[in-house]
């Protein structure tokens, strides 16, 4: 038994350093030559006075906190080299506005970056709370920081709801994909409790990380909504929304 547990931390310790390579990797991966670059750059710029902690380490970017002229900055830095770059052909070679990117890693990237300003732009237009997108440069997104003194908001994921909270959320919701429809011509696609923030003073969603987001255009825009539809529904069936998909379709489609 004694044994089977000395093994047993051992393999953990050795998960643990695995891990732990892995983050320096990925910190390496982030930080690249071009990235402190540009960094540089808006430093220059007066844009960023400061660069903070990490806040987020994702799939294919890295999002840290930083000191703004008077105001907190989120900054998404999208890794050059990330691994999943593949699937973001699907999302953009179909995009109406992104037809004539050229079909390599570094312009796909970049045009990623843009796509994920213009959308946030676009949903911030329609009335949607989601951070004000401020610069877009190469695979560097600058945005308005959700959060306070340096602490961001919850994801709507790890925020204690009461029912009746959580119906107030879950309409609130329902408006923004509405909106989001019917104002901005967008869908969210990655839409989930994973996405949204909670403003902790009055309980306000936040939709955040819309790179991948679509205009109804795009051939897989149907498809995409009905996933979204399908997330929160998953979510808020534990607070007792019993919404069908087609109800709630049919809310957000609504003229
Ligand atoms: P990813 O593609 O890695 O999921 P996200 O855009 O979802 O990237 O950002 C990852 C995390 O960083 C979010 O879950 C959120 O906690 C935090 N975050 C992103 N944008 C902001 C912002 N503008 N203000 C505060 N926190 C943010
Ligand atoms: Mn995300």
């Amino acid at each position: 038994n004694e044994k089977i547990r000395r093994i047993d931390s051992a393999t953990d310790k050795a998960r643990a350093r695995e891990k732990d390579s892995e983050r320096l990797k990925v910190e390496e991966n982030v930080f690249d030559v071009p990235t402190l670059k540009v960094l540089y750059t808006l430093s220059n710029k007066g844009i960023i006075k400061a660069l903070g902690g990490s806040i987020s380490t994702g799939k294919e970017a890295n999002v840290f906190y930083a000191e703004g002229e008077n105001r907190e900055l989120a900054i998404k830095i999208y890794r050059m080299a990330s691994s999943t770059f593949k699937a973001m052909d699907a999302y953009i070679m179909k995009d109406p506005r992104f037809t004539n990117i050229r079909n390599n890693r570094r312009d796909i990237i970049f045009a990623w970056t843009r796509k994920e300003f213009q959308n946030l732009t676009r949903a911030k237009s329609a009335g949607i709370r989601v951070p004000e997108p401020l610069v877009a440069e190469k695979n560097i997104l600058i945005m308005e920081f959700m959060g306070e003194e340096r602490v961001p908001y919850p994801l709507l994921k790890n925020t204690h709801l009461e029912n009746e909270e959580a119906k107030l959320v879950y309409d609130k919701i329902v408006e923004y994909m509405h909106l989001l429809n019917k104002e901005a011509n967008l869908v969210h696609a990655d839409l989930s409790e994973y996405n949204i923030l909670i403003d902790p003073a009055d309980k306000t969603p936040v939709f955040i990380d819309m790179g991948q987001s679509v205009t109804l255009e795009h051939p897989n825009a149907r498809e995409f909504l009905y996933r979204d539809v399908l997330n929160i529904l998953r979510f808020f069936s534990r607070y007792g929304i019993t919404d069908k998909p087609e109800d709630l379709l049919s809310k957000i489609q609504a003229e």
